[in-house]
């Protein structure tokens, strides 16, 4: 199939070279200009606008940073809907507001076009090694329709979790039991640390029991040595949050937790560190236990 692929960022550049491996022929556009010469590198066609990445092209996906982004991307001058032919179909893989992907749908339906929201989780090291964790939203005939060529081309699984925009609720929950368990674990090994026995043991002790998780054996490593160099930076964590917070608030569901840890986040950022790995959460705790990062236990 002839896939057109807009945003070739930490994620979106492995997922389109597994497609491409899979034996697709892509179709890229990036406005950086490095990242699209890699993805060139590895067999996709450039394209100079998402317009015409979209023009020759059955299929389209999106892999950008949020609701802006992707309105731009698609609805903007230059954009998807100017280059789509009637029938195409859309699949938005970023992590945007649930309502923004009605709001995009509606356009594209109105030109015609077919979209699905399918947000994925898992990271760079599951993009690429092409298992990610894929959840969609829209019609479940045109899921069904992309799922075995094009999304587990990228992901070891994909579930279709209901109309329009249920794909990007259900990887805001996805991002509400991240962000919360990696709180826990930086005030538990904080707590651990003051208190005076060695993280690196707590984590050892702990990781096969019930408190054991995917977040604990990714984020503690990162946390007991100080290395806060991204996976998944704070400032996108931020805005999975918000956009957790405002789809909260409109379904009138209360997010304690979420609020709570916004909050840390939104200090970390503050202090200069929204570039930082969300596993920087463990400075946060260091500075409000007056803990040093990495130094050992006494
Ligand atoms: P990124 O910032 O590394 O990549 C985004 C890419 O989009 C960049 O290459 C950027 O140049 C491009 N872009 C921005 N505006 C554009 C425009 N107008 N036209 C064309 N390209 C444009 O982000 P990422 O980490 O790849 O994340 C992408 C999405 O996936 C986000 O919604 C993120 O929340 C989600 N996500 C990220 C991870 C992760 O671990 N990084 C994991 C799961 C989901």
């Amino acid at each position: 199939m002839k896939i057109g692929f807009i945003g070739l960022g930490i994620m979106g550049k492995p997922m389109a070279k597994n497609l491409i491996k899979a034996g697709h022929q892509l179709v890229v556009f990036d406005i950086v200009k490095e990242a699209v010469k890699d993805a060139v590198a590895a067999g996709a066609e450039a394209a100079s606008s998402p317009k015409e990445a979209a023009s020759s092209c059955e299929h389209i996906i999106t892999m950008l940073p949020n609701s802006p982004h992707v309105k731009t991307v698609v609805l903007g001058e230059n954009g998807v809907l100017e280059g789509a032919k009637k029938g195409a179909v859309l699949i938005d893989m970023s992590s945007i507001a649930p309502g923004v992907s009605r709001e995009i749908a509606c356009e594209c339906e109105k030109a015609g076009i077919k979209m699905l929201d399918a947000p994925v989780s898992g990271g760079e090291p599951k993009a690429i090694d092409g298992t990610l964790s894929i959840m969609a939203g829209g019609d479940r005939a045109l899921f069904e329709s992309v799922k075995d060529d094009i999304l587990l081309k990228m992901g070891a699984s994909a579930v279709y979790c209901g109309g329009i925009g249920a794909g990007n609720t259900t990887k805001l929950a996805n991002q509400i039991i991240v962000a919360c368990n990696i709180a826990a674990l930086a005030e538990a090994l904080t707590l651990a640390k003051k208190a005076g026995v060695d993280p690196e043991l707590v984590f050892q002790a702990i990781k096969g029991g019930l408190a054991g998780s995917t977040v604990m054996n990714a984020k503690a490593p990162m946390m007991i040595s100080g290395d806060f160099k991204p996976g998944f930076r704070i400032d996108l964590h931020i805005k999975d949050l918000a956009n957790a917070l405002d789809t909260g608030h409109a379904a009138a569901s209360p997010l304690p937790l979420t609020s709570t840890v916004m909050e840390m986040f939104q200090s970390l950022r503050a202090d200069g560190d929204g570039s930082c790995d969300h596993s920087a959460l463990a400075k946060y705790y260091a500075k409000i236990s007056g803990e040093e990062i990495g130094k050992k236990t006494r």
